[in-house]
């Protein structure tokens, strides 16, 4: 036995740090080609199959290295994980004390100084809010870490954080009071001294464009970086390498202008009319938002920036020439309106720290609207809009992120260990390799322990509806046989939808049949928190859960807890998000097909994911059903088929109704 195996051995010191270890060949293949990777400074590129332990696999030979580590995982939870349990636990199983810290973005961790400011001000709109901050202040009182999500009497999403937590565009960095005790500062101290840093990905993706005060320290100084949950990587890393503007950022500089103006230079100007021009441009600029709340143009009674929008993407190639001309007008006035400020600002910046902050915040805006408004458009890069509920961003987002990935990776000679369970597509790694420019790594398939032909069976029933259908969802939930495989589940059921509008079918559907069914528990994405929803639904045993996208992944239910999942349909992007078009068209330029080289291996990862949530343990039995006959009918459909799980098939819900009984039996 190699000195690895022994170590990966069911009686060797591993199994110490976890209840019910055992001894499986893909880990320890996965182990070995990281330990190599570590040891030739190269990049590694690993799909390592549900229950193969991955996590085990890279941190084990971590903690025996020399050198500085960084992991990077997709989610603050995950980083918790890592942090809180799996790390201390291999630490204390290997005998070694290697030093780690976790680091998070600066919105995770209180702003002392922002803090006393509200703290003096003390206007709350809100009751529960005054509240929520008299919570937070006690909270201050106490932590060491300054962590947000350990202030337990405060949801991590409450609006009221954002009195008491700081924005790059706000903190004050070293000329703060409270530099010498600010958590943020102190949190990368640590991260600075520590052997083992984990972070997520918006975090790594921030250090790597250089986007905040104090970030691109941390990368030049790591040896090895592993990118767990790697999938995720190329889309959050296109955010970050892209540049944006909101209308929420605008009426921060509105109301943070007016308040410290009035403060600090009273006798500048008129603070008011500046800060309310900024105000009301920006509440012109989203009522260009195709179907915004007002139509036309500003009414007389309306509070600006306050009329919530829908959620909608907009890219500035699919407007129109009169439309375009309309937002051109409206960024024109917006950025006149900073620059009026701006102005004013500049000669008063020496008066208070605070206006010499909102200069360099109004110079950053002027340059990004320029930068918006005089794209070049052959840049390789997509200029769009997207309206949220209450803000409208402007955007410029490179299509190709390689050439500025490759810059980091070539930077400094150091391990790139990138790993996830949803990697390859029908064994191939080409879509992932490209997206990032890895074309060169080298790659490896770590296979599931599970025994997929017996543990799970993939229904994509005969008889169903157009995948086109609005209501796809609903029609699949009114057909006899489907209700009545639901009726047979015994344990629990994940609905996964791929959109907010299913959710909602969905919902009213089996908001009735629950009616019929009292022992069964509905549970609703959006209902409340989300880990709280899938602890409700892991201590019920067969509730049903309905969600969107959030939940096709990171979601672990082991056990009967879930027995069945149900999917609508094939969770192809929208072909009109300004993004996917763009990239569409380069690779259109190149001779290249873009539904075989972005949607479909992209949908595939995804539907992998969602089907990966049933099967998580040796002993787990289940059901998929997809509702979308693509799958079986077409080609493209059986190439998906081909990178899911193994699961035995049948399109006969008889046959599937059958198999749930029988596991209901064992
Ligand atoms: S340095 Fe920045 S984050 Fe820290 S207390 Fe000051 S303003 Fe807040």
């Amino acid at each position: 036995m190699s000195p690895l195996e022994q170590l990966f051995d069911s009686s060797g010191p591993l199994s110490r740090a976890a209840p019910g270890y055992r001894t499986r060949s893909g880990q320890i293949l996965l182990a070995q080609a990281i330990e190599d990777t570590i040891g030739s400074r190269t990049i590694l590129v690993a799909e390592a199959g549900t229950g193969v332990g991955k996590t085990f696999a890279y941190l084990a030979p971590l903690l025996q290295t020399q050198g500085k580590a960084l992991i990077s995982t997709a989610t603050r939870h995950l980083q918790d994980q890592l942090f809180l349990r799996d790390l201390p636990r291999l630490k204390s199983a290997l005998g070694v004390s290697a030093q780690i810290s976790v680091l998070k973005g600066r919105s995770n961790y209180l702003c002392l100084y922002r803090l006393e400011q509200h703290k003096e001000e003390g206007r709350f709109g809100r009751r529960e809010d005054a509240q929520a901050f008299t919570e937070i202040v006690r909270f201050a009182s106490h932590t060491t870490t300054g962590d947000i999500s350990e202030c337990v009497a405060v949801s991590e999403s409450a609006a009221v954080w954002a009195q008491a937590t700081s924005t790059r565009e706000n903190c004050l960095g070293q000329n703060c009071p409270r530099v010498n005790d600010c958590h943020v500062m102190a949190a990368r101290k640590r991260a600075a001294e520590a052997d083992i840093v984990v972070v997520n990905h918006h975090l790594l993706c921030a250090d790597m464009a250089l986007r905040d005060e104090g970030f691109g320290e941390l990368l030049p100084t790591v040896d090895y970086v592993v990118i767990d949950e790697a999938h995720a990587l190329a889309d959050i890393a296109t955010q970050f390498f892209s540049q944006s503007l909101s209308t929420q950022l605008l009426g921060h500089l509105a109301r943070d202008s007016l308040a410290i103006g009035l403060q600090h230079a009273r006798d500048a100007a008129s603070w008011p009319d500046l800060c309310g021009a900024i105000e009301k441009a920006a509440a012109e600029l989203r009522l260009c938002m195709p179907g915004a709340a007002l139509g036309g143009g500003m009414q007389a009674n309306v509070k600006p920036n306050t009329q919530p929008l829908t959620n909608r993407r907009i890219g500035w190639d699919s407007l129109d020439q009169a439309s375009k001309t309309r937002w051109q007008e409206a960024l024109n006035a917006v950025t006149d309106s900073v620059i009026a400020i701006n102005q004013v600002l500049e000669v008063n910046a020496s008066r208070h720290l605070e206006l010499a902050q909102l200069h360099a915040l109004s110079q950053e805006m002027i340059s990004r609207l320029g930068m918006f408004c005089e794209q070049d458009s052959d840049a390789p890069v997509v200029r769009w809009m997207e309206s949220s509920r209450y803000a409208l961003t402007l955007h410029i987002t490179p299509y190709d992120i390689r050439d500025k990935f490759q810059q980091e990776i070539v930077k400094h000679q150091r391990a790139w260990i990138f790993v996830s369970a949803t990697l390859a597509i029908g064994g191939s790694f080409a879509h992932f390799l490209e997206r990032l420019g890895l074309e060169e790594a080298r790659t490896l398939i770590a296979p599931s322990p599970f025994d997929f032909q017996a543990q799970g069976l993939l229904l994509v029933p005969e008889k169903l509806p157009d995948p086109k259908a609005p209501n796809l969802i609903t029609q699949l939930l009114d057909q006899p046989e489907i209700a009545d495989l639901i009726n047979t589940v015994g344990g629990g059921i994940f609905i996964l939808c791929t959109s907010h509008r299913s959710v909602g079918h969905a919902r009213d559907w089996m908001g009735r049949w629950v009616i019929e069914h009292p022992d069964r528990r509905l549970l609703v994405q959006g209902e409340i928190p989300r880990h709280q929803l899938i602890e409700e639904f892991r201590a019920h045993g067969n509730a049903i859960l309905i969600g969107s996208h959030s939940f096709w992944e990171g979601v672990d239910v082991p056990g009967d807890a879930l027995v069945m999942v149900l999917i609508d349909k094939l969770p192809f992007a929208p072909p009109d998000d300004p993004i996917l078009e763009a990239r569409a068209r380069w690779l259109e330029r190149q001779g290249r097909d873009a539904f075989t080289s972005i949607q479909l291996p992209e949908a595939a990862i995804q539907l992998k994911q969602g089907v990966g949530r049933l099967i998580r343990s040796e002993s787990d039995r289940g059901l998929v059903v997809i509702g979308d006959r693509r799958l079986a009918d077409t080609p493209y459909g059986r190439r998906i088929i081909r990178s899911l799980p193994d699961f035995k098939r049948t399109r006969c819900v008889e046959e599937a109704k059958v198999w749930l009984k029988a596991l209901a039996r064992v």
